[in-house]
């Protein structure tokens, strides 16, 4: 039986989650959709990936040092995500071909 049960399994539940069950807390985390994720969760559609909500995310790389929340939270559980640096920022990196994200001012 749980002690604690978080609704939703977006960044926010699934980092409570972990926290809880970090501390030694029985934790059940409910979700109603049939991904975990939430808003930051991906899927694939005829061969091609799309993320539902999030793709832009600093400070997940290699810098120890990094104030990034997420990050902070993965080292206290002592998890690793593969992670490739912005170089330069705002440049995405897929195997091949490589492209570039712009941002793009729209006419009102
Ligand atoms: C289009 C878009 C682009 C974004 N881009 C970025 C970005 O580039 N970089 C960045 O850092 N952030 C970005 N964000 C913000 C980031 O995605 C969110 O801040 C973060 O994912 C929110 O997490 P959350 O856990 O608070 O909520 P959510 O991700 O919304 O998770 C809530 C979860 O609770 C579930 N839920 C709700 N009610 C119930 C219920 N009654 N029972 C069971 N489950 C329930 C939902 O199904 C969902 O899975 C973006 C967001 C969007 C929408």
């Amino acid at each position: 039986m749980p002690e604690i049960i978080v609704v939703g399994s977006g960044i926010g539940g699934l980092v409570a989650g972990a926290l809880l069950a970090r501390y030694g807390k029985q934790v059940m985390v409910l979700e109603s959709h049939g991904i975990a994720g939430g808003a930051a969760h991906s899927f694939v559609r005829q061969g091609f990936h799309f993320d539902s909500g999030p793709s832009f995310y600093c400070g997940l790389s290699a810098d120890p040092d990094s104030v990034n929340p997420l990050r902070q939270v993965l080292a206290l559980l002592g998890e690793k995500i593969p992670a490739t640096a912005y170089d330069p920022l705002g440049h995405y990196h897929f195997r091949k071909p490589r492209y570039r994200f712009l941002a793009i001012e729209m006419p009102i």
